[in-house]
């Protein structure tokens, strides 16, 4: 008798999207003659630019030649690219990463949800409140929870509450806490966190020998040099953290696919005995294992972010997504909603005037056909929230703007 993986039975099947299609279905069936805008994905819109596509169309027309074909790759990612990363996202930036701790893969979303499986499950794993769910379903399905309360968390995971009091920001778990996962520029509040912050952090997982696993897939959009783009900003910090990346944001590459992580080596976890383990080598032994690298044009692509020309066409998508932001803040400001984020992060965090998310999300749908998303499906802390995406079309953010400004 086959017997199923019971720890993906305690999972809320994908309740936060499938609810939302379900909501946005229905009205759309009931008033087919409204037009509905959707500012709720977290999927970019903008196409590839010239120099990505320029270089993703050449190695393709190497794979036609038989002198210059590639079969597999690296596993670990192509030198060219992992020397391109190293260069222009860490070492310009005074940190000090090299080719030789890079991973390429094919999204964050991977990579954030494959890493826990290289730790024990007895460790105790920290999130945020609200959190970027993949963090969470990930250790649920490897067996590192209990089951969900009426609220949605999880029996043995911590979680740190981000409210505004705070400045969204997450504090220092009280008992023990082996895993944190952070994520800056924040998913789906907009917060940033200072060099300072990020400072205490890194002491607190160095005294408790804990590993921050640090998700910096929308750092693109900072806009203050002051704000630490990585966490090996920090010193200290190859020793205790794992860095996450993705060109999904950045560059537009949602659909095709390429992201990278940062295990320093000499980062070290420890066996039961208390001896260290060097975790670079582990995970390359996973990645041999169960990834054989992400496609050769991919990669061309990728690395051509990195180029002057490709360089200069990201900062024009991001500058046109952080228009729409800017609309949404101040707009949405001028309706005397308190807004946060919306800054350094293509996400704006809105305060309902009181209501619950979900009546939130169903009085702006029914009044005004405008779709978002409710704070609450990101966590207990995000009750009372609402996420507007700045990845839309600039006229549909304007003409929503001006729907809730008239109908609301
Ligand atoms: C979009 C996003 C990613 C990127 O995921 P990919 O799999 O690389 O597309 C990672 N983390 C967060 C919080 C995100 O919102």
């Amino acid at each position: 008798m086959a017997l199923v993986n019971e720890n993906y039975l305690k999972l809320k099947a994908g309740y936060l999207f499938p609810e939302i299609g379900r909501r946005v279905a229905a009205y759309a069936s009931a008033h087919p003659d409204k037009k509905i805008i959707r500012l709720g994905i977290g999927d970019v819109t903008l196409p590839l630019t010239p120099a990505v596509l320029k270089a993703f169309h050449e190695a393709v027309d190497e794979m036609a030649d038989p002198a210059r074909f590639k079969g597999y790759g690296p596993e670990q990612g192509y030198a060219f690219l992992r020397e391109a990363i190293a260069k222009n996202d860490y070492q310009s930036r005074g940190c000090d990463i090299t080719a030789d701790d890079i991973f390429v893969s094919d999204g964050s979303k991977c990579d954030t949800g494959n890493l826990q499986e290289i730790f024990s499950l007895e460790n105790v794993i920290a999130v945020s409140d609200p959190v970027y769910p993949v963090y969470v379903d990930t250790n649920v399905m490897a067996g590192r929870t209990g089951a969900q309360d009426a609220s949605g968390q999880y029996e043995g995971i911590v979680y740190m509450p981000c409210t505004e009091a705070s400045g969204f920001l997450p504090e220092l778990p009280k008992g023990r806490a082996d895993l944190v996962y952070l994520c800056f520029p924040n998913n789906p509040t907009g917060a940033v966190a200072s060099k300072e912050v990020l400072a205490t952090w890194v002491d607190w997982a160095r005294k408790n020998k804990a590993i921050l696993l640090f998700d910096a897939a929308y750092e693109a959009f900072i806009t203050d040099d002051r704000i630490p783009h990585s966490i090996y900003e920090i010193p200290g910090a190859r020793e205790c953290a794992i860095e996450f990346r993705s060109f999904s944001k950045t560059a537009g590459f949602t659909g095709t696919r390429c992201a990278f992580t940062v295990v320093p080596k000499g980062l070290l976890a420890y066996d039961r005995k208390g001896n260290g383990v060097d975790l670079h080598p582990i995970w390359n032994r996973r990645q041999t294992t169960k990834f054989n690298g992400v496609s050769y044009p991919v990669q061309k692509a990728a690395a051509a972010v990195y180029t002057e020309a490709g360089r200069k066409e990201v900062r024009g998508l991001i500058a046109a997504y952080m228009e729409n932001a800017r609309i949404l803040r101040e707009r949405l400001s001028a309706m005397g909603y308190t807004v946060h984020g919306g800054v350094h992060a293509p996400y704006i965090w809105l305060k309902t005037k009181g209501q619950g998310s979900w009546d939130f999300f169903d009085t702006l749908l029914n009044k005004v056909q405008v779709v978002g998303t409710p704070g609450v499906g990101f966590g207990k802390a995000g009750e009372g929230y609402f996420r507007f995406s700045a990845f839309g079309e600039k006229s549909q953010v304007i003409e929503a703007m001006d729907r809730m400004a008239g109908g609301h």
